[in-house]
């Protein structure tokens, strides 16, 4: 299949209108994939409402059918039609956060979305996404469009058009080219059909932001390292963001991480190292990674799949990472990290 391109300068102000987007649009509602740029990552669109529209994103993802698909609108008006019994806890988060990262998840109104979105859930993820593009996209297609983040399965998430084009050229209709994502990581999904609401992926919004809106929120016990509670959110379950080479990560200090990259390399080994701009001057490895600041986690977020990425093009043994506090989005970091390295851990206080 040749895949359409479309580029489209975001911070042109055109009052959020793009006539790029008219194909694209067409496109979808002609049942064709198409990936699109969103504050968090790019995501693979199609017509949530139609079986083989939706089809086609598993099979060019090679998703596994069992992982439902965050929906996505551009008017409140269209939540009404797909959802039923929204509590009024939900509806001040809606306030609050939407436009933005943070997708809840409700009960599916029957017969509105193919079956395939919810994966045969009674449950339904709504998000209305805050980039321009996005917003424009959907508004123009008239639909509630299901989207995933546009990699192949179990790969890193893509932060630009050039990441969806490594992973899916050829194998779906179109790529709109918005730039560089913002947040870098997905959306925060958080199950409002309970009691308490869980957070069942942490992302763009933080717990800690959540709180201040309704209160108790608690993260969903199967994300937790060496817990044996299995994740509510099917698509937790599987290794993800994983570059080829295996990933460690490092708890314990810089010259602890040089000492585990030097053993490897007397070894012959090739060794990578994702690091912060605060450590990569006290690093040697064949290749190092700079994945942001600590002082300032939203810039790891950014750049953290693109520097895990960035190993697919570079020839390593094994990639060593920092870990970062599980607090704000460093608890989306962790959470994505944790997959990346199948949560292989080295610890320096058990070598001393
Ligand atoms: P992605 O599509 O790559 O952004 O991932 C969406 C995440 O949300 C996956 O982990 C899904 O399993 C999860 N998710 C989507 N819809 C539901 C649902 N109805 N119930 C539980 N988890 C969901
Ligand atoms: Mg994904």
């Amino acid at each position: 299949m040749d895949t359409k391109y479309w580029s489209v300068d975001k911070s042109v102000e055109n009052h959020g209108a793009y006539p790029q987007l008219g194909e694209a649009a067409q496109l979808l509602r002609q049942h064709e994939v198409v990936a699109f740029p969103t504050e968090t990552v790019y995501g693979l669109g199609a017509d949530a409402t139609n079986d083989e529209a939706v089809e086609k994103i598993y099979k060019a993802k090679g998703r596994p059918g069992d992982n439902p698909l965050i929906v996505h609108i551009a008017e409140f008006k269209q939540l009404e039609n797909l959802v039923a019994d929204i509590p009024d806890s939900a509806r001040l988060l809606m306030k609050t956060f939407w436009p933005g990262p943070l997708t809840i998840l409700l009960h599916v109104k029957p017969g509105q979305l193919s079956q395939k979105v919810t994966a045969g859930l009674d449950t339904v993820g709504i998000r209305m996404p805050s980039h321009p593009v996005a917003l424009d996209l959907i508004r123009k297609a008239n639909l509630p469009i299901a989207a995933p983040s546009a990699n192949s399965s179990g790969k890193p998430s893509p932060t630009t058009a050039a990441h969806v084009r490594e992973d899916l050229d050829g194998r779906i209709a179109g790529i709109i080219d918005g730039g560089q994502t913002g947040v870098g990581v997905e959306s925060t999904v958080l199950d409002c059909t309970v009691e308490v609401p869980v957070i069942l992926r942490p992302g763009g919004v933080t717990k800690e932001q959540l709180e201040k809106v309704i209160g108790k929120v608690v993260i969903d016990p199967g994300l937790q390292s060496s817990d044996r509670a299995r994740p509510k959110a099917p698509g937790m379950k599987y290794t993800h963001y994983a570059p080829d080479a295996p990933v460690y990560l490092v708890d314990g200090s810089i010259t602890y991480m040089q000492h585990l990259i030097d053993e490897r390399r007397k070894k012959g080994q090739r060794v990578g190292a994702i690091v912060t701009e605060e450590a990569a001057g006290f690093i040697k490895a064949d290749a190092v990674e700079i994945c942001g600041r600590r002082d300032s986690l939203e810039t790891v977020a950014h750049h953290l799949y693109d520097a895990l990425r960035s190993f697919n093009q570079i020839d390593v043994d094994v990639i060593f990472s920092e870990i970062f506090p599980r607090e704000g989005i460093g608890q989306a970091i962790m959470n994505r990290l944790d997959k990346a390295a199948g949560r292989k851990y080295l610890f320096e206080k058990e070598e001393s």
